[in-house]
This record gives structure tokens, sequence and C-alpha cells, in this order.
């Protein structure tokens, strides 16, 4: 069976679609600028060249159209009809405290879905929008929605209530979430594949080190801790958000600088991170090339974010005591073999010992720890696409 994964932004659209018999990538592409001028599909059926169809488009909808037409397109399509199409998962950031797991889409759930808007509002209202389009266009193929936050419901609440007021958790739901969920999931399963233990029966702590970052603590499989929380703001530094500060500074500089509350939002999420220390880039490439020649604020970006990931994982390999693997993914993770190996080091005193050699490869599936490291530590390149039709596929077949 095929499974159509759909991931809507505010206004972009990436989708894949994948062949659950064998899990290959049949065809996939992104749309840009939807709602806006110069908006562009760019499709690419595995095997062909890529095209673009340059078209406006005003909504998801239409955006929508012209994938499936993309799909279905005897020259540059791969698939003959819609009917190919068994089923289609979509991302959705937030899910509550409603979702635990993925879940068969229906009113009910896209009534709870409205009702999680008010925890993701720039994140969700897109995502429901992606649905919408596809309820239109494709009403007689189940939908599958999958959850960024899902992983983490198993977080005990020792973990996940703030030091507030307990009524704010009450009244808001104001608590840690965590995000990042789906890639969590995949790579410490594929940890334990890669490993040939039981998931059940180890302990990993994973690094999802992109322009978003978190780490997180797996016990037996399960979510236990994570470094996001109630907004992808909190914890690591990250590219161009701040991460943990005292809340204290919130206050201050909104009244030193004479900001609103929306411009010390952006200056926490889009001005702040290594792009804040450094001034010169969110991008680990640049920071790293500059830290080279000298820059350094560039050095001191990347110390700060190194230093950030190597407090959580002290944190999460107290906490649970035995830890198996360290797993490094999204864009840093898997490529920066410099971050890699700067978080390792000193962390030989809880049995993190990083290889040198083994460390030296970039975006593919690795053992990259020495031979005598009490914990494994691996890369394993994300993949929260398959994650999501594999979730699709077993909702759909029960
Ligand atoms: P997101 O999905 O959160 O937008 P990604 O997981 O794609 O982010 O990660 C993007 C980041 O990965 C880039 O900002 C860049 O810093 C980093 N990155 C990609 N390739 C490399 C590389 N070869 N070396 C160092 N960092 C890299």
């Amino acid at each position: 069976m095929n499974i159509l994964v759909i991931n809507c932004g505010s206004s972009s659209l990436k989708y894949q679609l994948i062949n659950m018999n064998n899990e290959e990538v049949i065809a996939k592409g992104l749309v840009e600028r939807i709602g806006m001028e110069g908006s562009v599909v760019k499709h690419r059926t595995t095997g062909k060249e890529e095209v673009l169809i340059e078209e406006p488009m005003k909504d998801h909808k239409k955006a929508l159209e012209l994938v499936l037409n993309a799909l279905v397109d005897s020259n540059y399509g791969a698939i003959k009809s819609m009917d190919e199409i068994g089923a289609v998962g979509h991302r959705v950031v937030h899910g509550g405290e409603k979702f635990a797991n993925s879940v068969l889409i229906d009113d009910e759930v896209m009534e709870a879905l409205n009702e999680c808007i008010d925890l993701a509002p720039l994140h969700n209202p897109p995502n429901i929008m992606g649905i919408e389009a596809c309820k239109a266009l494709m009403p007689n193929t189940p939908m599958v929605g999958v959850f960024d936050t899902a992983f983490h419901q198993t977080i005990p609440m020792a973990n996940y209530i703030y030091p507030l007021p307990y009524e704010l958790y009450e009244k808001y739901g104001i608590r840690k979430y965590g995000f990042h969920g789906t890639s969590h999931k995949y790579v410490s399963l594929k940890a334990a594949e890669i490993l040939n233990k039981d998931i059940e029966k180890i302990n990993v702590i994973t690094c999802h080190l992109g322009n978003g970052a978190s780490v997180c603590a797996i016990q037996g499989g399960k979510s236990v801790d994570t470094s996001m929380g109630f907004t992808p703001l909190e914890g690591l530094a990250m590219g161009t958000r701040s991460g943990n500060i005292d809340p204290a500074i919130i206050p201050f500089i909104m009244e030193k600088e004479n900001l609103t509350v929306d411009e010390v939002n952006e200056l926490l999420n889009k001005k702040s991170g290594v792009l804040g220390i450094s001034g010169i880039s969110s991008d680990f490439r640049d920071l790293e090339e500059a830290a080279a020649e000298g820059h350094e604020r560039a050095q001191l970006a990347l110390d700060v974010f190194c230093n950030r990931v190597k407090k959580y994982i002290g944190a999460y390999v107290t906490m649970m005591c035995h830890v198996d693997a360290l797993v490094f993914t999204a864009g840093i993770g898997e490529n920066s073999v410099f971050v890699r190996k700067k978080i390792c080091d000193g962390l030989e005193c809880i049995g993190i010992e990083i290889d040198e050699e083994l460390n030296d490869i970039r975006g593919k599936e690795a053992i990259v720890s020495k031979d005598t490291s009490p914990v494994a530590i691996l890369v394993i390149p994300t993949n929260e696409e398959l994650m999501i039709a594999r979730d699709t596929l077993e909702i759909i077949n029960k």
C-alpha cells in the first residue's frame, strides 16, 4: 500500500508518497509560497527529473490539488490514479494532553485539534488546513494524525509540571509537552535495531540537533523527559531560539528596550540562540568556518550550544542511572563531526567515549563510540516521514 505523508506549514507543504511494501519513497516534493506571489510545486518522482509547477495557489487546497495532479501525471507522476493512495498521514505539531498516540481522523478528532490551537497558534492552524484540504479532495481515503507531542505523553508528572501556581496547569494546560517526538521515537527504535537490543530493555538519550533542537531521555522505549517544554522555546540554545534563560530577563528587557509581548517573543524565537550570540549566522556550517578563522563570538556560540547539550546528557544519565545509547540526529547531529566531538569530550566520566576516526562521517548511520565505551554513540539520520507512514499504516490496519 502507498501512503501519502503530509506536513503543512503556514505557506508551505511537504509531501512524500511511500510504498509501504518496501518502505521506499516513490515521490516527494515541496510546495512553497502558498497564498503568495510566486507559488511553486517542486516535485520529484524517484528515478525521474525534478519538475517545477509554477501556478497561483490561493490556499492549501489548491496546493494539494496540484500535488495530487503531479502524483498522477502521465509524464512525471508516480501512480496511475488516486486509488493507489491507501491512506494519508498528517504531521500535527500539537496534540495537547488529548493525544498520546497517533489517531484516525474523524469529526471528533477535528474538534479536539481545534481545541489545541491555543497551544500552538502558529503551527496547528496550517496542519488543520492541510487535513481539511485532503478531506475535501480525497473524501474516502482514511487519514491519520501523527503528533509531535504524542511520544512525550509518557513523561511523568513530576517531570512535566512547572513550579508555577498549579491552577495555571488546570486552567490553561501550562506544562511541558515536548516536541520532535516523531524523530526521537524513530531514532531510538533504529538505535535498538542497530544494537540488536529490545527497545523495552534499554535506555537511550536522543539528541535531535537541527535549527530547532531537543534532547530526550527514553527509558524502555518511553519518553521520560525532554528539553523542550510548553513551547519549542525551552531547553537548548538553538539556531535562533534562546532556550533556557532566567525568566526575569524577559520583563527586564521589555522595560529597558520598551518591547511589546510580540517583540519580545520575536527576540527570543528569531534573534537569539547561536545567531544572537555570534551576530553572524544561525547555520552551524557558517559558525564552524568563522570559528576556525578566529571569530570569537562564533566560537562562543558553538561553546554555549555544546555545553547545553552536555548538561542535558549529564542530567538524563543520572536520572536514568544507566544509559545504553546516545544518538545524534537532524542537520547538525547527522553532519557536524565537530559538534558531536565537542559534546562528547569530557563525558568519559559518565561512560561516553567517542572515537575520533569513526566520528568522521556525515549524514549516514554509524556507531561512532570506542569499543571500550560503556555507552554506544550512534549517528542516525532521522526519518519523520517514514515514522508517520508506519504509524498511519498501523492505525488503519487496526
Ligand atoms: P530543521 O529541520 O529544524 O529546519 P535541520 O535538521 O535540517 O533543521 O538542520 C539544519 C541545520 O543543520 C542547519 O542550520 C545547519 O546548521 C546544520 N547543518 C547542516 N549540514 C551541516 C554540516 N555539514 N555541518 C554542520 N552543520 C550542518
